[in-house]
């Protein structure tokens, strides 16, 4: 396994990576990047066992239900990266159990790969979704065919890939590129039916970072985002060559969907339980801001509250229904259940936003207006702003101010701006996950139910 410093020393390696129109040339000591560098670097501490067959648990492959249960804390603690990674090498345990019947050699090369990944303690990302180009158009309709991904050279030693994969978070933090096709391909799409595995370093990759990071002087204000924020990575594909070895499809456009859903699956598992964990806090900050502003007993706010609870409940039970009702392949990889684990990732995100309403609405105006914790330190302003942000005995000034900090930064500033649109599009967008809640729900049965109800049971319509 790698520790942090060593780490921080692997991501010297020629990687071409850009921030606001410059090259970086040594990304720990970025100051913005460097940040989220010194965040992974703390994982890969925190995780860290000699010997050559320690293994990072977090990257280990969930058997039972009881083992994905207990993946859930070990994600909350993790960095994003090591959540992706572990997502990525999930994703590639999926599909290889999916493709193994038709595609035994990909399979082994998958197995090859996942091992390796676990033993070099790599951080990989999912590199999924294409520039697109016009949406209402396939992959070969496109006036770019550079829109999606695709195979622009072959040779016996391997093939040549040229597109882009935006919104790839940590790319330029990570070790390698996991390219999958972001839908299904159709006949005469066969080079945009690729997935192969890219070192971040490959001579052709660029990325451009973005990041909702805190860019103040004094951080202290932003009590969440200074400490986790993680770049977004621009992947440019620009005519790199991937070895034999490295490819995990190759033209069968029957399967390329396949790895598309298994990410899915995956991606929105995290997504529902990082939502849960969210949903907690939300009513957490909801509770303690009414104690502090004295309105806890209110009746409006209680309800509001009440609505909150209901929403965190059900969200947790959904998140406990896809593990507790996990299926297992073949070759003993637990996956969560795919009906669970869509309804429960589409309410959590769809109802987010009126939960963040509903803590806006019971905490009042300081969200956006309270001032820096830098001002609780000047002597002309400290304690008038300690007296005024008091709400009476039992409740300090500062202690009030902190918490209204905390409320923006989570839900009403750049990350919690980050935070909301990411709910809603990670893992594919809200329209992705009806799509698959429909296909894995027993529609049939709730038909034949309605029927009985209408004492029309055995009858149909025609
Ligand atoms: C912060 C963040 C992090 C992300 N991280 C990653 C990552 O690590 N890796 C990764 O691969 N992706 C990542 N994503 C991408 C995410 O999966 C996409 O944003 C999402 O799938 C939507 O794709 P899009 O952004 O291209 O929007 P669009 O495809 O333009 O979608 C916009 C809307 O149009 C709808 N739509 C699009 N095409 C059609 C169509 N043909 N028919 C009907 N409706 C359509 C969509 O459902 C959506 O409602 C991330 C996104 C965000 C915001």
């Amino acid at each position: 396994m790698l520790t942090g410093e060593q780490y921080k020393r692997s991501l010297a390696d020629g990687r071409a990576t850009y921030f606001e129109g410059n090259r970086i040339d040594d990304l720990p000591r970025h100051p913005i990047l460097g940040q989220s560098v010194n965040l992974v670097a703390g994982g890969y501490d925190h995780w860290y066992s000699p010997g050559d067959a320690a293994r990072n648990p977090l990257m280990s492959i969930p058997r039972s239900a009881e083992e994905l249960r207990a993946r859930i804390p070990m994600q909350h603690g993790a960095d994003i990266l090591a959540l992706v990674t572990y997502q990525s090498i999930m994703t590639l345990s999926t599909a290889k159990a999916r493709i193994e019947p038709a595609l035994p050699q990909f399979a082994r090369r998958i197995r090859d790969y996942v091992e390796k990944a676990q033993q070099d303690d790599i951080r990989i990302v999912e590199c999924i979704t294409d520039a697109k180009g016009d949406r209402s158009k396939t992959p070969a309709e496109q006036d770019d065919p550079d829109a999606y991904t695709h195979v622009v050279d072959r040779s016996d030693k391997g093939l040549v890939i040229r597109g882009a994969k935006l919104h790839i978070t940590g790319a330029s933090l990570a070790h390698e590129l996991m390219v999958i096709p972001t839908k299904a391909m159709h006949r005469g799409e066969e080079s945009y039916a690729i997935a192969c595995m890219v070192p971040v370093n490959a001579p052709g990759v660029k990325i451009i970072n973005t990041t909702y990071a805190p860019r103040h002087e004094d951080t202290r204000s932003f009590p969440f985002s200074s400490r986790v924020h993680m770049p977004e990575g621009f992947v440019i594909f620009d005519d790199v060559f991937v070895p034999n070895e490295r490819v995990m499809l190759d033209g069968q456009t029957e399967m390329a969907a396949l790895f598309a859903h298994a990410l899915g699956l995956w991606e929105r598992l995290g997504g529902l339980s990082d939502m849960a964990e969210q949903a907690d806090q939300l009513v957490g900050f909801a509770q303690l801001i009414a104690e502090a502003n004295g309105l806890a007993s209110v009746s409006h706010v209680r309800e509001k509250i009440s609505e909150m609870i209901i929403h965190a409940t059900l969200v947790r039970a959904a998140l406990e229904a896809a593990i507790s009702n996990c299926e297992i392949t073949a070759d003993a990889v637990a996956f969560p259940n795919e009906l669970f684990t869509n309804a429960g990732k589409y309410h959590a995100a769809a109802n987010y936003n009126l939960m963040v309403r509903h803590l806006h609405d019971v905490s009042g105006g300081s969200i956006l207006t309270a001032p820096n914790v830098s001002d609780l330190e000047n002597e002309a302003t400290g304690a008038l702003l300690r007296k005024y942000m008091s709400t009476g005995k039992g409740v300090e000034g500062e202690y009030r101010l902190r918490l209204f900090h905390a409320i923006r930064d989570l839900t009403a500033d750049a990350f919690g701006g980050w935070r909301q649109v990411t709910n809603v599009q990670a893992g594919g967008g809200l329209y992705a996950q009806r799509i698959v809640t429909r296909r894995y729900y027993d529609l049939n049965g709730a038909k034949r139910k309605a029927l009985e109800a209408a004492g029309l049971a055995g009858k149909s319509g025609n």
